[in-house]
């Protein structure tokens, strides 16, 4: 596999954290930190700092995403943001199918399939998130899970619409737990998931796709993840909140 051929993406997801207030001085401390990154950097914020983000981040090398997108273009769905929504802001990304809304929000691979479908018509470009349980890991189902999660998010997903899509797995076992699967684990199902996208839409689909480890990636563990060769980036947790560690992260992605 050929990296040359995929942009590599760090992309930070900061979860429920940070008010605009505090979103706007955090862009001011990461702006210079990764200013002439050799990899796409993204943040994805809550959906109270994306005006904030996109007027801050005008005109650097950040792009901002959203962490969620609702199915529907409009409608009675009471405390839910549209993807023209988002548009509308300058919002490029958003995160779908984060295990944390598949644990806490009842997302299912069907939703996840709605979300990555209507994010893509309005034009954004989509972080699908699939991964498996530690309980799924020590069934040995992994690879037949993360393969399945794949298929249903990317059901009705053009070719074409496949430049947009940015696939991250993420083992639940990983996340926020400081626990980080080694870069062999990390590798194998990266690449077992662009195995399946090429299945899906052949070889050099699957050669331009992005797929991106993430559960506690930090600036120690990055540079041996991310030499991985089908580990092409990072959806950050914990890390992305800290400029520095951040910063470290997205100098490992683009050696
Ligand atoms: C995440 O939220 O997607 C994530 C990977 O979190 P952390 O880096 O904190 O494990």
């Amino acid at each position: 596999m050929n990296k040359a051929k995929r942009k590599a993406v760090i992309a930070g997801n900061w979860k429920m954290n940070k008010t605009a207030a505090e979103s706007a001085a955090l862009i001011d401390a990461l702006i210079p930190a990764v200013q002439g990154a050799g990899c796409d950097v993204v943040i994805c914020t809550p959906f109270t700092s994306l005006v904030t983000a996109v007027e801050k981040c005008a005109g650097t090398n950040i792009g901002v995403g959203a962490e969620n997108v609702h199915f529907e273009k409009s409608g009675a769905y009471t405390g839910e943001i549209s993807a023209d929504m988002l548009v509308d802001l300058g919002v490029k990304y958003v995160i779908v199918g984060h295990s944390e809304r598949r644990q806490y929000f009842a997302e299912t691979d069907e939703t996840v399939n709605k979300r990555t479908k209507a994010a893509l018509a309005a034009g954004l470009t989509v972080i699908v998130c699939v991964g498996e349980s530690l309980t799924q890991r020590e069934q040995g189902v992994t690879e037949e899970l993360v393969r399945l999660q794949t298929k249903i998010a990317l059901g009705g997903v053009s070719a074409g619409e496949m430049a947009r899509v940015i696939i991250a797995y993420e083992p639940v076992w990983a996340i926020g737990t400081g626990r980080t699967a080694t870069a062999e684990q990390a590798q194998e199902v990266c690449a077992a998931i662009r195995k399946v996208v090429g299945e899906l839409y052949g070889a050099d689909v699957a050669e331009a796709t992005t797929i991106q480890y993430g559960g506690s990636m930090n600036a120690g563990n990055a540079d041996e993840l991310l030499q991985k060769p089908d580990v092409d980036g990072g959806l950050i947790g914990g890390a992305s909140l800290k400029p520095a560690d951040f910063a470290a992260i997205v100098a490992a992605a683009g050696k």
